[in-house]
């Protein structure tokens, strides 16, 4: 494809495996998407019409990309990829053109997800944007009514500002699907730890359980760039194993995304 930066092959990508925690959410993202990619006739037997739009919302970090990528990889669908904020300013113009660009190679290579990364760029409330968004809002109401509802291209929006969403969007046929996808607790902090270091020869003095109980706040980001640090610190003394004193340096020098910006607005 020559549109290298918004389409990609999942199959080559992730799976439930990398997913930690989230096990209520990664649950009803898979019914709303697997099942009407893989068999829409099961909801049009009984006189419905499959899911066509999930919006997933919560803070930044927590797994959103992930799960979106996740379940198309695993229901072997095509993956488009979207950036709300880069259509609106890199395609400044061009983004409406683009936008149907996207779901005619998403109809095209059906099953397919595609996926919307930070959607209220481009699906913000129609009273409160200019002439530009307003028009990026009506394509894009126009191009979910438009998805053919055979069911066999799911649209997953991504968001931390839900509120901020056109409400015309969210109603029945586009994103009328809305899963929240939260910050961590231990027990989702240790699975995420989990994941992160399953390729990582650990020292037996590791203990993923009490990392998890003091990362309170961090996200799966956060987590995943605390084990990168600690590991770190064993390649600088080339040592073939990561230890807790790495992982207690780590920690004094990270701090979880949420608290970087609460202090920044100090
Ligand atoms: P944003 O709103 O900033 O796009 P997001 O919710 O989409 O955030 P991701 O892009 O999915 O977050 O997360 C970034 C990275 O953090 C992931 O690629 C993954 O490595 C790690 N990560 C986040 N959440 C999890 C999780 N639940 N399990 C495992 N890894 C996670």
């Amino acid at each position: 494809s020559t549109e290298g930066e918004t389409t990609e092959d999942a199959r080559v990508g992730l799976t439930y495996e990398d997913v930690g925690g989230l096990d209520d959410e990664l649950e009803q993202v898979r019914e709303l998407v697997e099942l009407p990619l893989a068999e829409p006739g099961r909801f049009r037997r009984l006189g419905v019409e499959p899911p066509k739009g999930v919006l997933l919302y919560g803070p930044p970090g927590t797994g959103k990309t992930l799960i979106a990528r996740a379940v198309a990889n695993e229901a072997d669908a095509h993956f488009e990829s979207v950036s709300g904020p880069e259509i609106t300013s890199k395609y400044k113009g061009e983004s409406e053109k683009r936008l149907r660009e996207v779901f005619e190679r998403a109809q095209e290579r059906a099953p397919a997800v595609v996926f919307f990364d930070e959607v209220d760029a481009i699906a913000g409330k129609r009273d409160e944007g200019g002439d530009m968004e307003n028009r990026i809002v009506a394509q894009l109401l126009s191009l979910l009514d438009g998805l053919e509802t055979r069911g066999e291209v799911v649209v997953i929006g991504a968001t931390n500002r839900v509120d901020a969403i056109d409400p015309a969007l969210r109603r029945p046929g586009r994103f009328d699907r809305e899963v929240e996808v939260g910050v961590p607790d231990a027990g989702g902090r240790r699975e995420i730890l989990d994941v992160h270091t399953r390729e990582m020869p650990l020292a037996a003095d590791v203990d993923l359980d009490a990392l998890a109980d003091r990362t309170h706040g961090f996200v799966g980001a956060d987590l995943r760039a605390l084990v990168t640090e600690a590991a770190m610190g064993a390649v600088r003394d080339d040592r073939d194993r990561v230890s807790a004193d790495d992982f207690r340096r780590a920690l004094a020098a990270t701090d979880p995304s949420a608290m970087r910006e609460f202090v920044a607005e100090l």
